[in-house]
């Protein structure tokens, strides 16, 4: 990484940079963010201003092999993704082609970008990134900077929580092995009220929570008030 690169943990990218080649396998490791993508697109379209994705310039940081870059596109937005991860960002670039999508991959951090392009996005996403992060409210700062002024933010995480601890750490990596055993870091997990104090520090207000919860029953997850776990955020500028 180049000197400039800062708030990157190397081992949370290397955890990725093993799994990548099976990003795109609904049944790897990455089946849980095959499952909820449809889900949280929506989330994202509908909350993404007037007309909703298409048309709109939009950046997803820590954007990973493209599964939610790629969605995006598919709905007429012009994407950038960014991401840490050489090997996500390899298979992200390839993955491309067989959708024949054109998606802008760059391996840069948001702190970096935002130096290079304030005030250029209409929409950013950031999902299930932050909790990977040395400092999460740092890349929310780059955020806030990067975005237009009327344009939205949309972060996702897990709450931090006994609860959360139980299903997010213990439920999904011990239990049901829907993740690998290290996946998630308990402390790194992120109150939305932290969330909220970081993004009010950059100038940002939140404008939507909204909780995703997964039923082990019927194996199906669906959006609704309870942030307990799983939850996304929406932010405008203040
Ligand atoms: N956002 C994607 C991928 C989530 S996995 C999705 O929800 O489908 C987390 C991703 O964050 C990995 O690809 C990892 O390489 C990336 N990442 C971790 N720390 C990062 C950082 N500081 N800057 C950019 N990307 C980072």
């Amino acid at each position: 990484m180049s000197e400039n690169v800062h708030n990157v943990d190397p081992g949370e990218i290397n955890k990725f940079e093993k799994l990548a080649a099976r990003w795109w396998d609904p049944h790897s490791e990455f089946k849980t963010l095959h499952d909820i993508n449809p889900l949280r697109l929506d989330y994202i379209d509908s909350r993404a201003g007037p007309g909703g994705l298409h048309g709109k310039q939009v950046l997803d940081v820590g954007c990973g092999g493209g599964l939610l870059a790629e969605a995006m596109a598919a709905r007429g937005a012009a994407v950038t993704g960014i991401d840490m991860g050489k090997a996500p960002l390899n298979v992200a670039r390839l993955h491309q082609y067989e959708s024949g999508l054109d998606i802008d991959y760059r391996q840069v951090t948001a702190e970096q970008l935002a130096q290079e392009q304030p005030g250029s996005f209409d929409v950013i996403t950031c999902l299930e990134m932050l909790e990977h992060v040395p400092d999460p409210g740092e890349v929310i700062a780059a955020c806030a900077t990067l975005i237009k002024d009327d344009g939205r933010i949309i972060l996702s995480t897990i709450n931090r929580n006994p609860k959360a601890w139980l299903f997010a750490v213990i439920g999904a990596e011990y239990l049901l092995n829907m993740l690998p055993r290290g996946t998630h870091d308990y402390r790194k997990f992120i109150r939305p009220s932290e969330m909220e104090a970081w993004a009010r520090h950059s100038g940002l207000q939140l404008t939507d929570l909204t909780g995703m919860s997964y039923n082990p029953l019927t194996r199906e997850y669906r959006l609704g008030t309870d942030v307990s776990i799983n939850y996304l955020a929406c932010f405008r500028k203040a």
